[in-house]
């Protein structure tokens, strides 16, 4: 095995499922877009279904055909960027809900489908996705007399729990669906944790599930380590990787492990990043590579067979700061060549 391993702990993920909705104490769905954000939709979404859940959102019709293989009949799959040109097909024969994101679109879904199944997505402020003000008061009485399933909006400030925002678009979401008897929902990971006035009828938490901020009690359900291809000696004064990044000021032992940025271990992350052998912490050196890292290990008693870079010592959103960015980009970059483990 030379690929990296990818373990994803699927009674992690079910854990996390199960304290939401506890926090929650209302439907709780799960959003699986983008390969349920990098760890195999149809694995998650199973799991989840088994444990109870019984909505999933996707981004993009496609995502939602694949899930609906994987899911069979029964839960409602729900589709973010609503009702597109060319879906009709798609939505019709995977048992999608559209969210519904414009006048257009509710024209098309009646004229294509008309009686299938839909909700409806509103904009409270991010200016994203979904209806404003004045786009849904000219629909609402003819969008609300074909029965929609759910009406939803999404938070911009959510990971922030004292951000003005937050209430503000609570508001706006209220007074857009004063006097409507249609199940609503407002929260994503970031809402759900804000408290129940944001909590509606029905939460959506994807991140979360995954083990990842701003859920800061998440268990972790991500394990990658990578296996070392080859240790070498370098003296004092000799460079390591590309444009000499590294030059060594003692004897020193450097580790190649076999992972690079084609593996979603972004170029950026490089000066900062650490993995680990047990309990202790070994540098990246050098500049990250496409398939390459090098490793500092001089101060490892012994010749490591792989390092670790996430896992209970180091986590998503911690890696993710390496690198400068958030745990969502550092979960959905993760590459295809990982060797991948659900344990179940
Ligand atoms: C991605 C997304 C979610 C899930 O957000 P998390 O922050 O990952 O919990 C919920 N709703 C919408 C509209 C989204 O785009």
């Amino acid at each position: 095995m030379t690929t990296g391993t990818l373990t994803i702990d699927l009674d992690a993920l079910a854990g996390n499922w199960r304290a939401l909705a506890q926090i929650a104490q209302v439907e709780t769905a799960a959003v699986v877009k983008a390969d349920g954000y990098g760890l195999g939709a149809e694995r998650v979404a199973a799991r989840l279904a088994r444990e109870g859940a019984r909505a999933f959102f996707v981004a993009v019709a496609e995502e939602g055909t694949a899930l609906r293989r994987a899911l069979g009949p029964g839960p409602t799959i729900s589709v973010f960027s609503g009702h597109m040109e060319g879906d009709a097909e798609r939505i019709a024969s995977a048992d999608l809900t559209p969210m519904i994101n414009s006048i257009d679109q509710m024209l098309r879904h009646v004229e294509a489908l008309p009686g299938h199944p839909f909700g409806l997505q509103l904009d409270t402020g991010m200016n994203r996705l979904g209806m404003e003000p004045a786009e849904w008061s000219a629909l609402r009485d003819i969008a609300l007399a074909q029965n929609p399933t759910l009406i939803m909006s999404h938070l911009a400030c959510a990971d922030e729990f004292a951000h003005p925002m937050n209430d503000q678009q609570r508001r706006a979401f209220d007074e857009m669906t004063a006097g409507i008897d249609v199940p609503r929902s407002l929260a994503a990971t970031g809402g759900t944790l804000l408290g129940p006035d944001f909590h509606y009828d029905l939460v959506r938490p994807g991140v979360g599930l995954y083990g990842g901020l701003p859920y800061v009690d998440a268990r972790p359900v991500v394990t990658l380590d990578i296996p070392v291809v080859q240790v070498r000696d370098v003296l004092p004064g000799e460079t390591v990787g590309y444009a000499n990044a590294w030059t060594a000021q003692r004897p020193s032992r450097v580790a190649t492990i076999s992972a690079g940025y084609a593996d979603g271990l972004i170029r950026a992350m490089g000066g900062d990043a650490r993995l680990h052998h047990g309990d202790i912490a070994v540098p990246v050196i050098g500049r990250v590579s496409m398939d390459l890292i090098t490793v500092d290990v001089t101060d490892l008693r012994e010749t490591p067979q792989s390092l670790q870079l996430i896992g209970l010592h180091q986590s998503v959103d911690t890696v993710a700061g390496f690198a400068g960015t958030i745990g969502y980009e550092i979960l959905t970059s993760l590459g295809a060549r990982y060797h991948r483990v659900w344990r179940d």
